[in-house]
């Protein structure tokens, strides 16, 4: 039986994988829902604005699923392949502070 303090604690490899496994089949759950389907249908990536076509667009998780994120509704926005490949595992708030590191050299 896994505690919760066990299942969310960082650096535990095997809980991490798990919930990668479980909210990875969460997420294709999602991605068959009219939501998802109203979230992709302008085909415009949430990150770059641009419009590449629902069907290039990928569910991007906003807190990566690396880092404790959900495939929940708040926790997902479509995204173009390439801001997709460029976020990574980051999560927003390290985005941010990369951009202010950017802007600052
Ligand atoms: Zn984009």
């Amino acid at each position: 039986m896994t505690q919760p303090e066990q299942f969310y604690s960082l650096g535990d490899d095997d809980a991490i994988r798990r919930h990668i496994r479980i909210e990875r089949e969460s997420g294709k759950k999602l991605r068959k829902t009219a939501w998802w389907k109203a979230q992709i249908q302008k085909g415009e990536c949430h990150f770059c604005h641009q419009l590449v076509g629902a069907e290039n667009l990928t569910m991007d998780h906003v807190v990566p699923l690396a880092r404790k994120g959900k495939s929940t509704r708040g926790n997902v926005v479509p995204a173009c392949q390439a801001c997709n490949r460029n976020k990574n595992l980051t999560t927003p708030v390290e985005t941010i502070l990369d951009q202010i590191r950017d802007k600052a050299t």
